[in-house]
């Protein structure tokens, strides 16, 4: 199991890295978590309900502002490179232009000057913020890849960092959610990813100890106390390490039928559709998608429901995840071998229940197991998948933990 770094050993590192790349010391050191996804999966692009968690996984960032107005950066996942330099004027448009990880540091900083200095009239009213140049490094202890949001743990330390040296209030809930908006908008149009605001929403507006209901539609965002520890319970994500692109030909299959389904059905999004015309649906493969956006939004609710219950019980909340699973495999058929057999060893080795996480066609699994009992599930997993042949999983514990912020 690959635990998350200490805060402190992820500041230091950062600020080591910096030390040996720029030399001197920098400004701060800022952070942001990977996130996992506890149940609501393919309903955010149908303007559904998820219910996502901050993870201890988190990528730290460290930055010294430069007054020349262009921006520097080095990732010690990348060991090899020399530092990436886009020079002032820093746009969405000249940002877009590079290539590689630097794009999502630089896109973050292109929109921040865009909206922060409050010349885009789209944005919401904040006292205009001077977004400075920097020098920036970046180390993460996300897996990058596994679908835990490697990409908007770097994206918002990164838009941490820089609001903060702009003199912005970083703990103020409306900058909060313009982040969201910029970096979501960052990775959007600047890296050309076309993912929703699900892992920018997680890594800035979760809490410790709380899971983060987001309602996709009309995109409110409400805590929801998630104490594993009370519930006697441990979340434990196994990365089956097969391919994950959300860029793949599946995931556009799946939206392109979410679409068809919806004008089968004259509705705006599926979540807005009603369970007796679903059922009615005369193509049966449209009918399975629909079908399993409205129960995985039933399930969503019935989870926080479970959560605010005097007596929430980890058995039933795994019921519902191994529910999730069975209707993404099924109805929304995004499921594989390796997702299936992780799911499967996770419940032989006592999980309470356990289900694919992330858009599907390989990625990993999330189990809700008993206290303490995370170790031992993942070792058994590992076991299942030598038997069949297959390559060892990455595991990953995982809590209810806090949302981007400044180390020091
Ligand atoms: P995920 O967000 O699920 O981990 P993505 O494909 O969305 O997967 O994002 C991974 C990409 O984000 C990497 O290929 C890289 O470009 C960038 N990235 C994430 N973390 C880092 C990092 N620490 N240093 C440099 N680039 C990173
Ligand atoms: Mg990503």
């Amino acid at each position: 199991m690959t635990e998350p770094w200490p805060a402190d050993e992820g500041a230091r590192r950062a600020d080591a890295l910096f030390r040996r790349a720029f030399g001197g010391a920098p400004d701060g050191v800022w952070s942001a978590p990977g996130r996992v996804n506890l149940i609501g999966e393919h309903t955010d692009h149908n303007g559904g309900l998820c219910l996502p968690v901050a993870i201890g996984h988190r990528a730290y960032v460290a930055l010294r502002a430069r007054k020349d107005g262009s921006v520097r950066v080095v990732s010690a996942q990348h060991p090899g490179d020399r530092p990436a330099t886009l020079a002032a004027p820093i746009t969405p448009a000249r940002a877009a232009a590079e290539p590689g990880w630097p794009a999502y540091v630089f896109g973050v900083a292109a929109m921040l000057r865009a909206r922060l200095a409050g010349t885009d009239p789209t944005a919401d009213a904040h006292p205009p913020a001077a977004v400075p140049g920097a020098d920036i490094t970046v180390d993460s202890c996300v897996p990058q890849g596994a679908g835990l949001s490697s990409s908007a743990a770097l994206e918002c330390a990164a838009a941490c960092a820089l609001a903060d040296a702009a003199g912005a209030d970083i703990g103020d809930p409306s900058l909060r959610r313009a982040l969201v908006d910029a970096t979501r908008t960052a990775e959007n149009e600047v890296v050309g990813v076309p993912s929703g605001a699900m892992d920018q929403s997680a890594a800035l507006l979760a809490s410790a100890g709380h899971a983060l209901l987001l309602d996709c539609g009309d995109g409110l965002a409400t805590p929801v106390p998630f104490d594993v520890a009370a519930l006697s319970a441990s979340l434990l994500i196994i990365d089956t390490r097969t391919t994950h692109a959300l860029v793949d030909g599946g995931y556009a299959t799946r939206r392109a039928e979410c679409a068809a389904a919806e004008r089968a059905l004259g509705v705006r999004n599926l979540s807005g559709a009603v369970d007796a015309d679903v059922a009615g649906l005369a193509d049966p493969l449209l009918r399975a998608r629909a079908r399993h956006v409205l129960t995985e939004n039933a399930r969503v609710r019935a989870f926080v429901r479970e959560l605010a219950s005097t007596t929430p019980s980890a058995q039933r909340l795994g019921a519902l995840l191994d529910a999730s699973h069975a209707s993404l495999r099924d109805d929304f058929a995004v499921s594989t071998r390796e997702l299936d057999l992780a799911a499967t060893a996770a419940r032989e080795a006592g999980a309470f229940g356990a289900r694919m996480v992330g858009a599907g066609f390989g990625g990993a699994v999330l189990a809700l197991g008993p206290d303490g009992d995370a170790a031992r599930i993942a070792a058994r997993v590992t076991v299942a998948f030598r038997a069949a042949g297959l390559p060892a999983p990455a595991c990953y514990p995982a809590q209810a933990s806090a949302p981007a912020g400044r180390e020091r």
